[in-house]
């Protein structure tokens, strides 16, 4: 993976990442799964964007990008839940409900709870 973010220690905030979404792969209520695209390396990554209700407040917020190849974006047409596993089995951007971003190996639990 050469994109120029993960070399980046500090990664602002998620409004300024400069990705393009290229195509949507499956949208629910609280999920949506798509592939986005660097717009300065044109890295590929998968996205999913995440809302948990909570009673009584505003959703909470959760964005996840994992870089992927080219053919593994075609196979997720095909296949899209599996990009829930491509999330979890590898290093990939998290972007916390609190405003966090930062790159994490750890499986994402909330990604558990989310249903395509
Ligand atoms: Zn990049």
């Amino acid at each position: 993976m050469r994109c120029h973010l993960a070399e980046q220690e500090n990664l602002g905030v998620a409004g300024e990442l400069p990705f393009e979404t290229v195509a949507e792969y499956a949208k629910s209520e609280h999920v949506k799964l798509y592939l986005c695209m660097c717009t300065k390396c044109a890295q590929l990554y998968v996205g999913c964007s995440v809302s948990i209700p909570v009673a009584g407040f505003a959703d909470d917020r959760w964005g996840f990008w994992v870089p992927v190849k080219p053919h593994e974006a075609d196979a997720l047409q095909r296949e899209p839940q599996a990009g829930l596993e491509l999330i979890n089995s590898r290093k990939h951007l998290t972007l916390h409900p609190d405003g966090q971003l930062y790159w994490t190996s750890m499986p994402e639990l909330v990604l558990n709870m989310a249903f395509l």
